[in-house]
């Protein structure tokens, strides 16, 4: 692997790490290029889940100063993981045109009209699956978004698994991706930790699309960077027949 494009640190709240650690991690590795990507502040801050919105300037300067110490050794870009709200919309352009967030990634881990039902939540409704569905697809549309993470999301806390309903929502998806020419990721985090996501069996349908894949270690600790964990990923996409992209953004930020 010589390449990451979805990154946290401890400014999120629940990962662990300050983003030198990751680029330490990465630089020891031999990466060639790593994308610092938060979870994007919310004006206001509804949830918790994310960095609150006055910490912004202080991550930035951070993450500048960060990247002015090791940026003549490895690529480091940055970005955002963001959730769809249209009206957050002008919020994420800000922070790609004013502070430089090149990558925007779209993880959409709320979904509902007003953003009430949470993706990793337990007793989530089933019909989440459909509005996932439906608010990724509106959100790709947009032309925001550098790629999709985790798309098969949907399946966490989804009772009945893989069934026909997940398969026609990941299909909406798929179709989507394939239409709009966004890569699709294979999460890191997610299979090391055993959850729904990535899902073979999706994955093994996704192969009826025409699709780029990016594999990404989702890293909340530096650790999920080396080797141990990212050698089980890069084997589980070959085992499926797919050949991820190795460096995506190479040249086009
Ligand atoms: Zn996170
Ligand atoms: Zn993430």
């Amino acid at each position: 692997m010589i390449a990451n494009y979805h990154t946290h640190s401890r400014w999120c709240g629940h990962a662990v790490g300050e983003i030198e650690d990751y680029i330490r991690t990465a630089l020891s590795e031999g990466f060639e290029e790593l994308a610092v990507t938060e979870h994007v502040p919310h004006r206001g801050d509804p949830d918790n889940h994310r960095m609150p919105w006055a910490d912004f300037l202080p991550f930035n300067k951070a993450l500048n100063k960060a990247i002015e110490e090791y940026g003549d050794r490895i690529s480091l870009l940055k970005g955002f993981e963001c959730e769809y709200m249209p009206e957050r919309m002008d919020d994420y352009r800000m922070f790609r045109e004013e502070y430089g967030y090149g990558i925007m990634i779209l993880g959409h881990h709320i979904v509902g009209p007003d953003h009430s039902i949470f993706m990793f939540a337990r007793n989530k409704p089933d019909y989440a699956v459909r509005l996932y569905a439906d608010e990724v697809c509106e959100g790709l549309e947009t032309g925001f978004f550098d790629f999709l993470a985790h798309p098969e999301l949907l399946l966490m806390h989804y009772a009945p698994g893989f069934d026909k309903e997940s398969e026609r929502s990941l299909r909406q998806i798929y179709a989507c991706c394939e239409k709009l020419n966004i890569p699709i990721e294979i999460n890191g985090a997610g299979y090391v930790s055993g959850r729904p996501y990535p899902s073979a069996e999706a994955l093994e349908m996704s192969k009826e699309y025409d699709l780029t894949y990016i594999i990404n270690m989702d890293a909340h600790d530096p650790e999920l960077l080396t080797k141990p964990y990212y050698s089980q990923v890069e084997a589980f996409a070959s085992g499926l027949g797919i050949d991820p992209v190795p460096r995506y953004f190479a040249d086009r930020h």
